[in-house]
């Protein structure tokens, strides 16, 4: 299946981790944790319309900075979601700098702070000197966003303090069969994105699709997609390797066609793993299989093995593929 969306981490898996997820054709990205994410370029950043906090420790955060700079002179809100205390974590960012000359600018931010039990919001407008509003409190469904093409889903793990799995679901999968589009003597354009669009709002068939100008049914068209299951990744890390954690996070990332873990330690050093709350490179592996994961990616590997990434790899490898 063609993919709808490219992923890749920013950094190597020693640096903090950064999962960068971009919506072919679509202009938007989403960015899961802001560790240092200076080799993003800005056009990159300047796509990202929602960022996924896991937590706060500095190695996952302190590219907030970086990326509010890049968006200050943008339409388009950033949405932020996070764990408890998100909400003060970026007050706190914003209170660090004198904010006198930004009326004229029309960013917003708008953090959702996930807990057990409900979903708490605020918004910081750079025309209102990003003040803190506080906005309306729902309840948490398992659901961070949803929109009519994406769905992130949460789960509330445990790293000594909340932390936040995610995995990212493409509701459907549409892929447009090239050779029907030549029969019809269609071209390839931005025209398409509208016309998946349009799929997924379920529009009635007598719906007018314009193309370059002409006016076409949407009926006519429709047998142009090929719809899928849609495309799902995931992305874990800073969890304690406790059983309650390791099948909630087994619950997350089931079907992922790719989960990007976390293989802090070695199993042999398992000790350390529960005192510092983090994932073994045996667990990650563990729970790739059990989910069954299509491809696992690791990534925040402690500095303590610098130059033995490959045991790290071998071991989450072999519980994973069972020794193959
Ligand atoms: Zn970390
Ligand atoms: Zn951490």
């Amino acid at each position: 299946m063609n993919p709808t969306f490219h992923h890749r981490l920013v950094n190597s898996e020693y640096e903090d981790p950064s999962l960068f997820v971009r919506m072919l054709r679509e202009k938007r990205a989403f960015l899961f944790d802001a560790g240092r994410i200076d080799r993003l370029a800005s056009g990159d950043l300047m796509k990202i319309s929602d960022l996924f906090v896991t937590h706060m420790h500095i190695d996952h955060f302190i590219g907030f900075d970086a990326l509010l700079r890049s968006l200050l002179r943008r339409d388009k809100p950033l949405r932020v979601y996070g764990p408890e205390h998100i909400i003060d974590s970026v007050e706190g960012k914003l209170r660090g700098y004198t904010w006198n000359l930004i009326e004229e600018y029309p960013v917003k931010l708008e953090i959702f702070e996930i807990s057990s039990a409900s979903v708490r919001r605020a918004h910081f407008y750079a025309q209102r000197r990003f003040e803190r509003i506080d906005g309306q409190t729902t309840v948490f469904d398992g659901v961070a966003m949803k929109d009519p093409a994406y769905t992130v889903k949460a789960a509330l793990l445990s790293h000594g303090i909340p932390c936040l799995g995610f995995s990212l679901e493409e509701d459907i999968h549409i892929n447009i069969d090239k050779s029907a589009l030549s029969a019809l003597d269609l071209p390839v354009g931005p025209w398409l994105g509208v016309f998946k669009g349009m799929i997924r709002d379920r529009v009635r068939p007598d719906t007018g699709v314009c193309i370059d100008g002409k006016e076409f049914r949407f009926s006519d068209l429709s047998h142009i997609a090929v719809i899928t299951d849609g495309q799902k990744i995931s992305y874990v890390t800073d969890v304690s390797p406790e059983e309650e954690n390791i099948s909630k996070i087994i619950d997350l990332v089931r079907g992922s066609n790719t989960l990007y873990c976390e293989a802090y330690f070695l199993e042999e050093d398992r000790e350390r793993a529960i005192e510092r709350h983090h994932l073994t490179a045996r667990s990650a592996g563990e729970i790739a299989k059990k989910a069954g994961v299509g491809n696992l990616v690791l990534m925040h590997f402690s500095p303590k093995y610098r130059d033995k990434s490959h045991m790290l790899k071998m071991e989450a490898m072999n519980e994973y593929k069972g020794g193959a």
